[in-house]
């Protein structure tokens, strides 16, 4: 079921409208001139492009917190981790500008920055793994945690040679494998963002998120894999192609501002959706699919981290798999109970809580086809309350309901044996099914049931006496055969019928034969 937006008021279309035009021309307005400044001021500075970049940056950490702050949790909570790596990204960039314009590098290649911006996919793939039903369990968040310090640490040693806090020799990775790293992690996340959209069934804020983050993430896939190329081949700090670094950016920061905020979060459905419920699956543990992959990359230089990074993300993915199959396990048995409740529910009468009407049918069919194999006897009782419709009318209906109830109980009551069912017939006529029996033990048990509603006293004088009585007719099938149990019922109520002519408030037999019904 796609889950439509809200209608928008007028106003809000118009902001909406202004919003989008005047995002789209400041952003390729920036552009436009960091890439004129870029090209007229020669040689190419630093001290021009890094400005440019790092507004471009700064905005799209704004566009994302404030889109954060509008939107509602659980998506609120994606938003602010991508506001987050991109604070990351911003920092990174800063520290770079740090590094450049203060000659303050003190490592061979592998500077802090780019430790930094390694760590920028943390929170994003955190985004990326958050729960299509929006629930999320305190627990999980805990191990996505650890397993986010796991991955930043692992990344610190494989990048630096060093642990975090030591002073010792530095060893960093070479370029080449720097930007093969930056290229796997960058084509990981664009992958997620696009694996999260088509999992995507509803239209609210949720599938906008993934909607832009995929867009960013390929576009920034594409542009950094060329400017790291290119620098590398080039042996050269800046050019017009550092506009590749403000690109991605700036698209974001234009897309979360231009883009309509949905009104709702995109309802989690549980529809069939094959592939988004696969999709769906996948992605709690994508960012442990993404720690195994960093440890076994790890574990051939550093041993002991890349170790701790595969031990930990089996860990989590044990505990999360043993917390959501008991969870499972949970909610089947509370799905059984429910399902048992019901069909409880199903097959009870609401007034008189003895079974209904659907109950005595299946149980009549089982008894049957039980006597037909067993050649057993099997009688059954129709008891109807006399002169009903005087008592309904001069107390009313609510004293009718409650004598109902006394008398349902009072019959109840004398049926002794387990297999035997009492059920309301229908109005105020109720059905005994008595397996096993032979006339003579269903005589006792009308005789029983009459005395107990006597002994109930509920006063109500009619031509027969000052108490409510029941009149009941018997049928008893001395050996069920083939042909169809209604006639069993057809001369129980033949039987109802004739205590009814001879006065009320007896008991009739009438033995099981074929009748046509009337
Ligand atoms: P008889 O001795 O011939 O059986 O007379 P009667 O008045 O009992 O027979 P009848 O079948 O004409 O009346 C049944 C009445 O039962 C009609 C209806 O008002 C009443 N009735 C049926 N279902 C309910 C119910 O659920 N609650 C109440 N209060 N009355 C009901
Ligand atoms: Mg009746
Ligand atoms: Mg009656």
């Amino acid at each position: 079921m796609l889950c439509a937006d809200w209608p928008v008021s007028p106003i809000a279309t118009r902001e909406n409208t202004l919003r989008r035009t005047h995002g789209l021309f400041l952003g390729a307005g920036f552009l436009l001139l960091y890439g004129l400044c870029l090209a007229m001021v020669k040689p190419y500075s630093m001290a021009v492009s890094y400005p440019f970049q790092l507004a471009a940056a700064y905005a799209a950490v704004a566009a994302c917190a404030w889109r954060a702050m509008k939107a509602r949790s659980p998506v609120q909570l994606g938003w602010w981790l991508v506001s987050l790596s991109l604070l990351l990204w911003a920092a990174g960039l800063s520290v770079s500008a740090w590094e450049d314009l203060g000659q303050h590098a003190t490592v061979d290649f592998a500077k802090l920055s780019d430790l930094i911006y390694f760590l920028f996919g943390v929170p994003l793939l955190v985004a990326l793994s958050l729960p299509a039903s929006g629930r999320e369990e305190k627990l999980f968040a805990w191990l996505d945690g650890l397993q986010a310090a796991i991955t930043a640490c692992a990344i610190y040693v494989a990048m630096f040679s060093s642990l975090p806090f030591v002073h010792g020799s530095n060893k960093p990775i070479s370029a080449s494998l720097l930007a093969q790293a930056y290229n796997g992690e960058n084509l990981l996340l664009a992958s997620a963002a696009t694996l999260r959209l088509l999992a995507e069934q509803t239209s609210g804020e949720r599938r906008r998120l993934y909607g832009l983050l995929t867009g960013f993430l390929w576009c920034y896939a594409i542009c950094a894999g060329w400017y790291n190329q290119t620098t590398i081949a080039l042996q050269e700090q800046v050019g017009l192609y550092d506009l590749l670094v403000a690109l991605p950016v700036t698209v974001l920061a234009v897309g979360a501002l231009c883009v309509p905020l949905a009104t709702s979060d995109g309802d989690y459905t549980v529809e069939k959706r094959t592939l988004s419920e696969l999709i769906d699956g996948i992605v709690p543990v994508l960012y442990t699919f993404a720690l195994l992959t960093l440890g076994v990359f790890v574990i051939r230089t550093h041993f002991y981290w890349g170790a701790t990074a595969l031990v930990v993300a089996l860990a989590v993915f044990v505990i999360r798999s043993t917390v959501l199959h008991s969870r499972l396990l949970r909610s089947e048995l509370a799905l059984r109970e429910a399902h048992d409740r019901l069909e409880e529910i199903a097959l009870t009468d609401a007034l008189t809580c003895v079974a209904n009407r659907r109950s005595f049918d299946r149980k009549l069919q089982e008894e049957w086809s039980r006597s037909r194999r067993s050649h057993a006897p099997l009688s059954l009782l129709l008891i109807d309350i006399d002169f009903f419709k005087p008592l309904n009318d001069r107390l009313g209906h609510q004293a009718g309901d409650q004598c109902l109830v006394r008398v349902a109980a009072a019959l109840q009551s004398t049926m002794l044996r387990n297999g035997d069912l009492l059920a309301r017939y229908g109005g105020e006529e109720f059905a005994a099914i008595l397996a096993d029996t032979h006339r003579d033990g269903a005589e006792e048990v009308a005789a029983r049931m009459q005395a107990a509603v006597r002994e109930l006293k509920v006063a109500h004088a009619t031509a027969i006496g000052e108490f409510v009585s029941v009149s009941i007719g018997i049928s008893t099938c001395e050996e069920a055969e083939a042909e169809a149990f209604e006639w069993l019922v057809e001369t129980a109520d033949r039987a109802l019928y004739l205590a009814k002519a001879r006065g009320r408030n007896r008991v009739e037999h009438i033995p099981y034969q074929r009748v046509e019904t009337r």
